[in-house]
C-alpha cells in the first residue's frame, strides 16, 4: 500500500469492510427503526445492535448509556447545552481548556456571554493539562469541567481520570472530548469515571456525519434537539442506521489491531520527528513528554510559514496540516499552540502529520526527503530567518 496523505486527525478514508456493513441500510434495509413494522423492526435491531458495539467499545457499562449524534461538533454541543440547561438553567461555573477543540470551545465561550461563568484552564508548556491545575479553578458552583482526553493538533494525552476524581469532589459533571483517543489509545469512559464523552466516526475510517455522545446512567439532561424523542428522549430525529453500523464497525476494526498499530505508528512519528530535526536546525517536536498519540507528530519549524510548508508539499501529493490557519482560512496562529505559550512568530511554523493505518515507513521517507528541501529554500528566502532564529537572540520556545 502506502500513501501520501497524512492528515488523518483531520478526518479519514472509509475502511472498505466499513462501507460494505452499511450498504443493506441504505438499500433494502432502508426502514425507520421507529416503525413497528418488520422492516422498521429490522432497522431498530441494526441500531440496537450498534448501540451495543459502540458501547463496548468505548467501555461504557450500558448500551443504553449511547446517545447517536451528528457527530464530535453535536456530541459537544449536546454534552453542554443538554447537561447545563438542567443542571443549572440560571447559569452556574464551567471550567474547559485554552486548546479545546472549536466545538467546546465555541460553546463555551457562547455560554459565558449568556449568563454562565467560564474559567479557561491552561494547558502547561508540555502540552498536557494538569488536574491540579483545573483544581484550583473549581468553585463550589462548578457544574461541569470539560477537558479533551487528547488534543487534536498536538497529540498530548491527557489525565482524565485525576481531572475527574477532581470534579467529582466538587459535585460537578465532567465531559471530555475523546474523538481523537477512540481506536488509538486505551480509552474506557468506565475507567476515567467521566458523564459525557464525545466520539466521531470519521477520524477512525469510519462514516462522516455520525458520533456518538456517552451520557452516563443517571446524569440529567435536558435534549438538545427535540422533536419526536428519538433515542430514549436524548436527541431527536430518526436515527442514522447506515452511520451508526458503520461506525461500529470502524471501532471494532480499529480495536482489533489497535495495540499493533500504536506501536507501529509511534515508530512512524519518532522517524518523522527524528527524521527532520537530524537533518535541519531550529524544528522541534512540539510535546516531547508524557502520554501522546501514537499517530500524530506536531512539529515547530521555525522561520518558515505553515502555509507555504503545505502548499509546496501539496504540489508534490503530500497532505498535511498546519495549525496556523483555521478553517475560515485566516492566518491567526493556532489557539493550541498560544495556548500552551509557543511565541506567535513560532507558531506560524506548525506543522501537523497525523498518521494512519495507509502509511508505511517508505512513505514518511519519501515525505522526509520532500520536506526538507522545502524547508531550506523557504528559509533562504526569507529576509528574517536568520535574525530571529540564530544566533544569542534567537526567539525559542
Ligand atoms: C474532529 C474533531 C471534532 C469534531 O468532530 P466532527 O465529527 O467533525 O464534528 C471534535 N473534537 C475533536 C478533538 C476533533 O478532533
Amino acid at each position: 500500500m502506502g500513501s501520501r496523505y497524512f492528515d488523518h486527525a483531520a478526518t479519514t478514508a472509509m475502511d472498505p469492510r466499513v462501507t460494505q456493513a452499511m450498504m443493506p441500510y441504505f438499500t433494502e434495509q432502508f426502514g425507520n427503526p421507529n416503525s413497528l413494522y418488520t422492516l422498521g423492526r429490522d432497522a431498530a435491531r441494526a441500531l440496537e445492535d450498534a448501540r451495543t458495539r459502540v458501547a463496548a467499545g468505548i467501555g461504557a457499562a450500558q448500551p443504553a448509556e449511547v446517545v447517536f449524534t451528528s457527530g464530535g461538533s453535536e456530541s459537544d454541543n449536546e454534552a453542554f447545552f443538554s447537561i447545563l440547561r438542567k443542571v443549572a438553567p440560571e447559569g452556574g461555573h464551567i471550567i474547559t481548556s485554552a486548546y479545546e477543540h472549536d466545538a467546546v470551545l465555541n460553546t463555551a465561550k457562547w455560554l459565558a456571554k449568556h449568563g454562565y461563568d467560564l474559567d479557561l484552564v491552561r494547558p502547561r508548556k508540555d502540552g498536557h493539562v494538569y488536574a491540579d491545575d483545573v483544581g484550583a479553578l473549581i468553585c463550589k458552583d462548578t457544574k461541569l469541567v470539560s477537558i479533551m482526553h487528547s488534543n487534536n493538533e498536538i497529540g498530548a494525552i491527557n489525565d482524565i481520570r485525576s481531572i475527574a476524581a477532581r470534579a467529582h469532589e466538587a459535585g460537578a459533571l465532567m465531559h471530555t472530548d475523546a474523538v481523537q483517543s477512540l481506536g488509538k489509545v486505551p480509552f474506557s469512559v468506565v475507567d476515567l469515571d467521566v458523564d459525557l464523552a464525545s466520539f466521531t466516526a470519521h477520524k477512525l475510517h469510519g462514516p462522516k456525519g455520525v458520533g456518538a455522545l456517552y451520557l452516563k446512567r443517571g446524569v440529567r439532561f435536558d435534549a438538545l434537539i427535540k422533536g419526536g424523542g428519538q433515542e430514549t428522549r436524548r436527541r431527536s430525529g430518526t436515527q442514522n442506521v447506515a452511520g451508526a453500523v458503520g461506525f461500529a464497525t470502524a471501532i471494532e476494526l480499529a480495536l482489533a489491531d489497535r495495540d499493533s498499530e500504536a506501536t507501529r505508528l509511534s515508530a512512524l512519528r519518532d522517524r518523522v520527528i527524528d527524521g527532520l530535526t537530524s537533518r535541519l536546525e531550529n524544528v522541534q517536536a512540539t510535546v516531547t513528554q508524557g502520554d501522546r498519540l501514537p499517530n500524530l507528530a506536531s512539529l515547530l519549524v521555525k522561520g518558515v510559514e505553515g502555509e507555504s510548508m503545505l502548499l509546496q508539499l501539496d504540489n508534490l501529493g503530500f497532505s498535511v496540516s498546519t495549525g496556523s490557519a483555521c478553517s475560515s482560512g485566516s492566518l491567526e496562529p493556532s489557539h493550541v499552540l498560544l495556548a500552551i505559550g509557543v511565541p506567535q512568530v513560532i507558531a506560524h511554523g506548525s506543522l501537523r502529520v497525523s498518521l494512519g493505518r495507509d502509511n508505511t515507513e517508505q512513505d514518511v521517507d519519501d515525505f522526509i526527503e520532500a520536506l526538507v528541501p522545502i524547508i531550506e529554500k523557504l528559509r533562504a528566502m526569507s529576509p528574517v530567518y536568520t535574525k530571529m532564529f540564530c544566533g544569542p537572540d534567537a526567539i525559542t520556545f
